[in-house]
């Protein structure tokens, strides 16, 4: 491998005030150009909306700007996140689906604020729909009112007393399963890369049962660094990427500015020598 590829700065995951995060996109550019990062993915929640002004300010900066956005997506009855790659605008495929998961995203924040309801808040809806304004409306907004309306003291309280998975059980089987979605997105080329696998609820067992799978589908890459995670666990996503052949992708998943890891530009570096990383052929 080429020694000039190996200390490139990249960030191949990050959410601007488009879906959950705080910063407008040319504010999210402005910060990876700070942090001399030379090849940058927006990748909000289910919307191409921030791509637009991203490009514009890339462009600006000096900033290789790939296309991204991240997909809920469900497997098993799981809710996971995949990361879709170096798609091209007129990928109808994408943008479809990408459609339908706006639409569930404010069927689902009714059935939140009801659930919310029966756990003996307040019905937030309709604070939460001004919370979101323009952006992609999800569980971080139903957490930001909470926590100005003084029912929690954080958003991490919020997610853990009301907003979590196993909190809002009823609501994990609302996204389109891999097997409806990755094989027909396969096809156009992109790359598909399956998000911060340590988060899920699974045991290494199924969590390399998920990655065969996904990888069988069509799937081509797994994000092996996820803004502060463990070296343990990156060495561990990186033996099962290595075992299955796929390529390797990494970011921060930078929301807004919180703690020192949660920089623009900075994950647990990766043993990228040994591995097939997917930015390669972006440099
Ligand atoms: P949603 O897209 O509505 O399913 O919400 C998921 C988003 O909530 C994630 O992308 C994170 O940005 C955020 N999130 C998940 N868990 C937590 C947590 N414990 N504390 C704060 N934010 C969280
Ligand atoms: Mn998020
Ligand atoms: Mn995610
Ligand atoms: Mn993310």
């Amino acid at each position: 491998m080429q020694e000039s590829l190996l200390h490139r700065r990249i960030d191949l995951h990050t959410h601007s005030n488009c879906s959950d995060g705080m910063l407008t996109p040319t504010e999210l550019l402005t910060k990876a150009k700070e942090q001399e990062v030379e090849l940058f993915s927006l990748t909000d929640h289910d919307t191409l909306t921030g791509l637009e002004e991203a490009a514009i300010a890339a462009k600006a900066l000096g900033i290789m700007l790939v296309p991204g956005v991240e997909l809920s997506v469900q497997w098993a009855g799981i809710p996971l996140h995949m990361v879709v790659l170096g798609f091209d605008q007129s990928n109808d495929v994408l943008a479809s689906i990408v459609e339908s998961n706006q639409k569930t995203r404010l069927e689902r924040a009714k059935r939140i604020a009801q659930l919310l309801v029966k756990q003996g808040l307040p019905d937030l809806y309709e604070k939460a729909v001004i919370e979101a304004g323009p952006s992609q409306i999800g569980r971080p907004h139903f957490a930001r009112v909470m926590v100005r309306e003084g029912l929690v003291k954080d958003d991490n309280k919020a997610f853990d007393q009301y907003l979590g998975n196993k909190r809002l059980g009823k609501l994990r089987d609302v996204w389109p399963n891999l097997e409806d979605i990755v094989p027909d997105l396969a096809v156009t080329g992109c790359d598909l890369v399956m998000a911060h696998p340590k988060r899920y609820p699974l045991t290494l067992t199924k969590l390399k049962r998920l990655m065969t799978h996904f990888s069988q589908l069509g799937g081509n890459a797994m994000e092996v660094s996820s803004g502060n995670e463990n070296p343990q666990s990156v060495r561990m996503l990186e033996t099962i990427a290595r075992d299955l052949g796929l390529g390797v992708s990494a970011g921060s998943d930078f929301h807004g500015p919180y703690g020192p890891w949660c920089q623009v530009g900075k994950f647990t570096p990766i043993q990228e020598a040994s591995l097939n990383p997917i930015w390669h052929k972006w440099l």
